[in-house]
């Protein structure tokens, strides 16, 4: 499960694979969005990616990306952040459950890189006695940019 070492390139060649392996079409464009999330650090947003693609894509549709992302989500390739004030955002490079920190004022997602949770989830099992398949952690703040 843990891919963090994994490259731009080796995160694209697993969504690409994985979505041959389901007999889904490797269109251009969604050749193009896969390509966005995996050497995108910043958990875009649907509308990011559009707007990023647009110039090389004129033709791209948000329903286009919407259903690049659907697949993805489908064969377990992406994770979805979820927030009801923001835009969903995806991280296509950790498509697991992961920590994130949150700016609350421009809305800046990082993922914090030295933290271990096995140790907490191991201890919660054991003390609540259910088998934790998943987690939801987000800590906000203001990011370095904000704070100046
Ligand atoms: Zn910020
Ligand atoms: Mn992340």
């Amino acid at each position: 499960m843990d891919s963090t070492n994994n490259t731009p390139n080796m995160r694209l060649n697993q969504m690409l694979e994985r979505l041959k392996e389901s007999d889904f079409r490797i269109t251009p464009q969604r050749y193009a969005v896969l390509h966005v999330l995996a050497n995108s650090p910043d958990h875009p947003s649907v509308e990011s990616i559009h707007a990023e693609l647009l110039d090389n894509y004129p033709t791209m549709s948000l329903a286009t990306v919407y259903k690049t992302i659907n697949l993805l989500k489908q064969e377990g390739e992406i994770l979805e952040l979820e927030f009801s004030d923001l835009s969903n955002r995806y991280d296509g490079k950790k498509p697991y459950p992961h920590p994130h920190v949150i700016c609350t004022k421009c809305g800046k997602i990082t993922d914090p890189s030295q933290l271990n949770l096995e140790e907490i989830t191991n201890k919660m099992m054991e003390e609540t006695g259910f088998k934790i398949v998943s987690h939801r952690l987000d800590f906000y703040g203001i990011c370095p940019n904000c704070l100046e």
